[in-house]
């Protein structure tokens, strides 16, 4: 095709909105990380010591998931060539749904290519139009995104407010009700108040779904979740779990009654209009997920870095989040600000990721400061001690 000279209108908008974000301190850029995922990383050519991902037991780059994967390989090749219902359902597909509902002690598990498409499943296969959906003000923009996606009312409760849903539930008249929240919230690292939600959810016949990107592997014994750290059981719990993150790996499940599970098989669209994730993943998950369950001194060392550094920075002029996770945000408030702060980091080789708008509330930029099992009380002293100079 020839190339023309005319240049649409809307191009010169995308420039002036690219322009303002500038403006706004919201621009923001990718960096290229040369190797494994690690405390200890090579961005840019300098070696930087990372506080910024989700790999919270340091399971990333282990060499028997890494083995696993390549045994995988051998056994599966690499693409599954068709979504699960058509011929990509494979064996390794397979044990990893009934590993992973007996790991959570769930009837039965679906396994998805992320966690983004697995909120974008349940919600809108649970509920239409007419239907509500009851979601914390600070849940995870897929949950979000997959409300709006199904056409129910979306009635957004302040963050953890109990008696704010109570209200909300009484005074909806939907035939379907469904509360979501994020059990570890992403950009806080608190906990949802999980044990309350189910009781508001048997009292209002709504289902209850648990999105537990950030506990699933951390939290509850054997790092089985956020429900299992409470010890909750029910027909009307819904368990999103995310695969990428403590687990080291990628994908997601959805664990729920085994009649939840069918009908997601038979009518979410994320499932089924989509290639199935390559089955090397489902077996390496299999040795990740057996790591997970004997990682009690990997989740002991964490929990006594979570302690060190909220030792460290204790009274400092930005607050610490309250927060018991490894996601430790520390408040700054104003973009530019949090921005400086990174930067000054930056300078030293330390990386935290600034967390600004539309990923947190407006005037509440923050570090997100997240610890991994795989750092040491030395590097975490290093981010204390600059830190502390910094302010
Ligand atoms: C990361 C995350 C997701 C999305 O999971 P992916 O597997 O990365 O797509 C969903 N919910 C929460 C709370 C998350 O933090």
């Amino acid at each position: 095709m020839p190339c023309s000279a005319e240049r649409p209108a809307a191009l010169a908008a995308l420039e002036t909105e690219l322009a303002s974000l500038a403006g706004q301190g919201l621009q923001r850029r990718r960096r290229i990380v040369e190797g494994v995922c690690g405390p200890l990383v090579e961005v840019d050519g300098r070696t930087q010591l990372a506080f910024a991902s989700n790999d919270y037991l340091g399971l990333a780059g282990h060499r028997d998931i890494v083995a696993a994967a390549r045994e995988g390989a051998e056994r599966y090749g690499i693409g599954s060539g068709a979504s699960h219902l058509v011929s990509g359902h494979s064996r390794a597909h397979e044990l990893l749904e009934a590993r992973l509902a007996g790991f959570v002690g769930m009837p039965r598990a679906l396994g998805f290519c992320t966690g983004y498409m697995a909120n974008l499943a349940v919600i809108p296969a649970l509920l239409g139009r007419n239907d509500a959906v009851f979601a914390d003000r600070l849940n995870h923009a897929s949950l979000v995104d997959a409300a709006v996606l199904s056409r129910a009312e979306h009635h957004r409760f302040p963050h953890r407010d109990l008696a704010a849903l109570e209200r909300q539930l009484a005074r909806s008249e939907a035939p379907r009700k469904l509360i979501a929240t994020d059990a570890v919230f992403s950009m806080d690292g608190d906990i949802a108040p999980l044990p309350g939600l189910l009781d508001l959810a048997q009292k209002h016949d709504a289902w209850l779904l648990a999105d537990d990107a950030h506990g699933f592997g951390v939290l509850g014994p054997q790092g089985r979740g956020t429900l299992a750290h409470f010890g909750l059981a029910s027909p009307r719990l819904i368990l999103m779990g995310t695969l990428g993150k403590a687990a080291g790996v990628a994908g997601a499940f959805v664990a729920a009654h085994e009649t939840v599970i069918e009908w997601l098989l038979q009518r979410s669209r994320p499932y089924i209009f989509t290639t199935a994730a390559p089955p090397l993943l489902a077996h390496a998950l299999l040795t990740a997920i057996d790591l997970i369950e004997r990682g009690d001194a990997r989740r002991a060392h964490l929990n006594a870095l979570i302690a060190r550094l909220r030792d460290g920075l204790n009274g400092l002029r930005w607050p610490l989040a309250d927060s018991r996770t490894p996601i430790q945000p520390l408040i700054i408030g104003d973009n530019h600000a949090t921005l400086a702060v990174a930067q000054a980091l930056d300078a030293q080789g330390i990386w935290t990721p600034a967390i600004r708008p539309p990923t947190v509330p407006r005037g509440e930029a923050r570090l997100r400061i997240s610890l991994t099992a795989a750092h040491d009380e030395v590097q975490v002293e290093r981010l204390v001690s600059a830190l502390r100079a910094l302010a």
